[in-house]
C-alpha cells in the first residue's frame, strides 16, 4: 500500500510539472490548470489514505470534509467573482493563506512531536518565519493594491535598520526553538516577531510595484509549503512547494527585467507614484497636444493598410477587450492587416493583456510580443494605443535620468500615425509625463477605453 501511495504522490508531482509547462502558453493554459487541479486531488486522496491506513489513523474526517467544503466554496466564489484588474489581490490572498497554513501545520506538528528530530525542528522554524512573513506581507500587499495606505505613510525613516534588527531577533528565536523544542510558547513568539518582519518588509513597496512583491510572496509561500513538507516528511508537498518557490522567483525576475529594475530597487520602494521625478507635464504638453474624434480616426483607418493595437492598463480598467475584438474584426473585413502589440508588463500583472484578449477570443497568433512587433512599427499606418502609457513612453529610450530609463518599450512613436485613447493627460504608474502624447504624429482621443472603441466601431461602419 505504501508503494501505491508513493506512486500517487509521484503522479501528482508529475501532473504539477506538466501543468506548469502547459501554463506557459495561452493556448494550453486552461489544460495546464486542469492538470494541476487533478494533481492536487490525487495528492489530497493519497494524503488521506496515507494517514488513515499507514499511519495512526484519522479521527476528524467530518472536520476535514467540512473544511474542504467551506474552503472550496469560498475559493470558488472568489474565483468566479474577482475582476481581472483585482487578480493580484486574489493571488496575494491565496499566497497569504498558504503561508498561514504552513505556520499552523508546523506548530501542530511541533506540539504533537514526542521526540522531535533536528529535521522537524529546523523545518518548523523555517515554516514559522517564512509562513508568517508571507501571511502578513500578503495582507499588506492587498491593502496597498487597494490604495488604502499611502506609500509616503509606510516609508518611515529608520525602517531598514529596524527590519534588520527584527530579522536578527527572528533568527535568535529560531535557534532557541531548535535547541529547546519543548518550549512551545517560544514557537508562537517566533510567529509574532516574524509577522512584524513581514509587515516591515512589504510596507515600503510602492502600491503599483505590488504585483512584483506578490510574485515574490508567491515564491515565499512555496518555500513555506516545502518547509512544511519536511515537517510532515511529505515528498509531494516538498516538490510542490519547491516548484512554487522557484516559479515565483523566476516570475519576479521576469517582471523586474521587463521594467529594467532590480529586485532590490523594487523592494526598497524607490520608484512610482509619489517618488517620481522629471520634467513637468506643462513643459511637455503645453500647446502641442492635438485631440481627435471617432469619426477622424475612422477616416484614418480608411486609408490604412496595417494597424497595430496596443493595449494597456486602461483597456483592463474599462473592460474594452470585447469591443477591441469587434473593431479588429471589422478592420480585417475591410482588408486591413491588424495585429496586437503586447508589452510584458502592460497592465498590472504579467500576461494581463494576453488573458483579457484571450477572454474576448482574439486569436493568439495576432498577439505579438514586444521584440517581434517593434521592428514593424515603421511600416505601420496607425498604432492605436488603448489605455497604455508607460509601456509606450519614448523617454525610456531617450532620458537616462527618467524613472523608466532603459525599460524596453513598444516603439509606437515610429508608426506613421499614433492614436492614443485615454481619459486625460494624467500619467501612468511611473508618474511621469509622456512626450508621445505631444508628438507631431500623435492624436489624443480623450475618452473611456470601451466607450471610445464602441464609438469607433460605429464610425467605421458608417463610413
Ligand atoms: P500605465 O499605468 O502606464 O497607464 C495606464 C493609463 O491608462 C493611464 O495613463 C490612464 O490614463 C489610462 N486609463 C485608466 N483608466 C482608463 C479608462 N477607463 N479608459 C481609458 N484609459 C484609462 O499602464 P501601462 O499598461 O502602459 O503600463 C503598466 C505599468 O505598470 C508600467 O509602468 C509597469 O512597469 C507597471 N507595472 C506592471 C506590472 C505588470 O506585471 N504588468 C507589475 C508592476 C508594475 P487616464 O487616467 O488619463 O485615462
Amino acid at each position: 500500500m505504501q508503494n501505491a501511495i508513493n506512486l500517487a504522490y509521484l503522479a501528482a508531482s508529475v501532473l504539477f510539472i506538466l501543468g506548469l509547462i502547459k501554463l506557459s502558453h495561452p493556448r494550453t493554459a486552461v489544460f495546464g490548470n486542469q492538470l494541476g487541479a487533478i494533481g492536487m486531488l490525487i495528492a489530497i486522496l493519497a494524503t488521506l489514505l496515507d494517514r488513515q491506513i499507514i499511519q495512526s489513523g484519522i479521527s476528524g474526517y467530518v472536520t476535514i470534509f467540512a473544511g474542504l467544503l467551506v474552503g472550496g466554496a469560498i475559493g470558488a466564489t472568489f474565483a468566479l467573482k474577482v475582476k481581472m484588474t483585482s487578480m493580484p489581490e486574489m493571488v496575494a490572498l491565496l499566497n497569504g493563506f498558504g503561508g498561514g497554513a504552513s505556520v499552523l501545520i508546523a506548530g501542530a506538528a511541533l506540539h504533537d512531536a514526542t521526540d522531535p528530530t533536528l529535521q522537524l525542528t529546523v523545518a518548523t522554524v523555517a515554516s514559522a518565519i517564512i509562513g508568517s512573513v508571507t501571511f502578513w506581507g500578503s495582507l499588506v500587499a492587498i491593502v496597498k493594491l487597494q490604495d488604502l495606505v499611502s506609500d509616503k505613510f509606510s516609508r518611515f525613516p529608520g525602517r531598514q535598520p529596524l527590519s534588520a534588527v527584527v530579522g536578527l531577533v527572528c533568527i535568535a528565536l529560531g535557534l532557541w526553538v531548535v535547541n529547546s523544542p519543548d518550549s512551545f510558547a517560544m514557537y508562537w513568539i517566533l510567529v509574532v516577531v516574524s509577522s512584524i518582519l513581514g509587515l516591515l518588509l512589504i510596507m515600503p513597496i510602492g502600491g503599483a510595484d505590488m504585483p512584483v512583491a506578490v510574485a515574490l510572496l508567491n515564491s515565499y509561500s512555496g518555500l513555506a509549503a516545502a518547509a512544511a513538507g519536511f515537517v510532515l516528511s511529505n515528498n509531494s508537498l516538498i516538490i510542490t512547494g519547491s516548484l512554487v518557490g522557484a516559479s515565483g522567483i523566476i516570475l519576479s525576475q521576469i517582471m523586474c527585467k521587463a521594467m529594467n529594475r532590480s529586485l532590490a530597487n523594487v523592494l526598497s520602494g524607490t520608484v512610482g507614484g509619489e517618488s517620481a521625478v522629471g520634467p513637468s507635464a506643462d513643459s511637455v504638453y503645453a500647446g502641442k497636444v492635438k485631440s481627435t474624434s471617432a469619426e477622424e480616426v475612422a477616416m484614418l483607418f480608411e486609408s490604412a493598410r496595417r494597424v497595430v493595437i496596443v493595449p494597456g492598463y486602461g483597456l483592463a480598467v474599462s473592460q474594452a477587450q470585447h469591443a477591441v475584438r469587434d473593431l479588429a474584426r471589422l478592420l480585417e473585413e475591410r482588408g486591413i492587416e491588424v495585429e496586437f502589440a503586447i508589452h510584458p508588463v502592460a497592465g498590472r500583472m504579467p500576461g494581463h493583456m494576453n488573458v483579457l484578449l484571450a477572454e474576448a477570443d482574439v486569436a493568439y497568433d495576432k498577439l505579438k510580443e514586444m521584440d517581434e512587433i517593434n521592428p514593424s512599427f515603421e511600416r505601420t499606418d496607425v498604432a492605436l494605443v488603448i489605455g497604455a502609457n508607460d509601456v509606450v513612453n519614448p523617454v525610456a529610450r531617450t532620458d537616462p535620468k527618467s524613472p523608466i530609463a532603459g525599460m524596453p518599450i513598444l516603439d509606437v512613436d515610429k508608426a506613421r500615425t499614433v492614436v492614443v485613447i485615454k481619459r486625460s493627460l494624467s500619467p501612468g504608474f511611473a508618474g511621469i509625463p509622456n512626450p508621445l502624447f505631444a508628438a507631431d504624429n500623435s492624436l489624443m482621443y480623450f475618452a473611456d477605453g470601451r466607450k471610445a472603441i464602441t464609438d469607433l466601431v460605429t464610425a467605421v461602419k458608417e463610413l
